[in-house]
């Protein structure tokens, strides 16, 4: 190795050299289903109306650092509780980077396993340990061996998510309000697919301080913005705000999520199609032999192969024009199991198409 490299080894912190990076495929030419983004582009007359709109935009000058309009939009748009205060993040990512940021040295982190890989990618990246507590077998929260991890481990951060990612489910509320009981730190609850469940712990939280609940944009339809926003009690939220980055959202965020907020309808209108669309793709996908499908409140799926490879059926649907998400070996999931997110009704036919013929019935 040579002397440069021994300088950098002896600068970075080992949990960080440890670490892998977060790998993103590359998906040119391809259907891509595999990151849960909203498929549909929007109505002409919009894109035009935006386009006009973002004329206004000031690149060369910084954004508003509190993004009042934007929160105004917001708070309206999803019924934030007025007396609750709101965190912007750069994606939902910055937030639970933000959320950890805020916790004292050694704090640990909890989720339940399989859970969003950011909460542990994050986590230590920050040098904080991280405790996942497997799921039951049915992807419901193990609460006994949450509650005694609780209890051993005492987790400044608890993050659920609800629906949960990569298993799509809904976990039992009252479940979430035993953990929410027990817990003496923070716990997130994470909505990012709540458009696609439209079940929510928003309206709860100015019951409990402790609560911080987390959307995103995202999956809704506006990825390419990078915007999310955490809820919570002001005591906790203008703690979080110290250490915002003051221009997190940029100009042409700003300008188009508060554009987007007023045209809401549109938006939800296509996540119900998306909706249906799970449900047909949750019905083709169960009439193959060759699969087994899990249980889906989110706008994604997961299935696993009863005889197949993932490896290789991943490998032959991308030979085959169309790109989803192999699992790999993660704890708590059956071998074998692919995600695929929903798209428009013609790329999941594809999709059902190549699998077909893939997968040995
Ligand atoms: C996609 C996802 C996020 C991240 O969303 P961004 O706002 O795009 O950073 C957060 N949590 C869960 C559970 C997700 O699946």
């Amino acid at each position: 190795m040579s002397k440069i490299n021994k300088k950098i080894e002896s600068l970075i912190r080992r949990e960080i050299q440890e670490m892998a990076a977060y790998h993103v495929p590359e998906a040119t030419g391809l259907v891509k289903l595999d990151a849960m983004e909203n498929p549909f582009a929007w109505p002409e007359e919009m894109k035009v109306e935006w386009l006009q709109m973002l004329s206004k935009a000031e690149p060369n000058r910084y954004p508003d650092p509190s993004a009042k309009e934007l929160v105004l939009g917001l708070r309206d748009c999803f019924d934030v509780p007025s007396e609750l205060g709101v965190v912007l993040g750069n994606g939902s990512d910055e937030l639970i980077q933000l959320i950890l940021m805020a916790m004292n040295d050694g704090a640990a982190v909890m989720a339940p396993t399989p859970s969003f890989v950011m909460y542990r990618h994050i986590a230590n990246s920050l040098g904080l340990s991280f405790v996942g507590v497997p799921l039951n077998k049915d992807f419901s929260l193990n609460v006994p061996a949450m509650i005694s991890t609780i209890k051993q481990n005492d987790p400044a951060v608890i993050f659920l998510a609800y629906p949960n990612n990569p298993t799509a489910n809904l976990f039992d509320d009252d479940d979430l309000l035993a953990i929410l009981e027990a817990a003496n730190g923070l716990v997130v609850i994470d909505e990012a697919y709540q458009p696609f469940a439209q079940k929510t712990f928003l309206n709860r939280a100015p019951d409990f301080e402790k609560l911080l609940v987390m959307r995103t944009v995202s999956k809704l339809g506006l990825a390419g913005l990078r915007l999310g926003f955490v809820v919570g009690h002001k005591s906790l939220t203008d703690q979080l705000e110290k250490i915002r980055l003051p221009y997190n959202i940029n100009v042409f965020t700003q300008l188009t999520a508060t554009f987007a907020f007023k045209q809401i309808d549109v938006l939800n209108a296509q996540a119900a199609v998306i909706c249906e669309q799970r449900e047909l793709l949750l019905e083709k996908l169960s009439s193959l032999l060759g699969v087994e499908v899990f249980p889906s409140e989110a706008n994604f799926i997961l299935f696993s192969l009863v005889s197949d490879s993932a490896e290789s059926v991943f490998e032959a649907l991308k030979q085959a024009g169309v790109l989803i998400k192999k699992m790999g070996d993660v704890p708590g999931l059956p071998s074998e199991c692919l995600r695929v997110t929903v798209g428009t009704s013609s790329e999941n036919d594809l999709f059902i198409e190549k699998l077909s013929s893939i997968v040995k019935q």
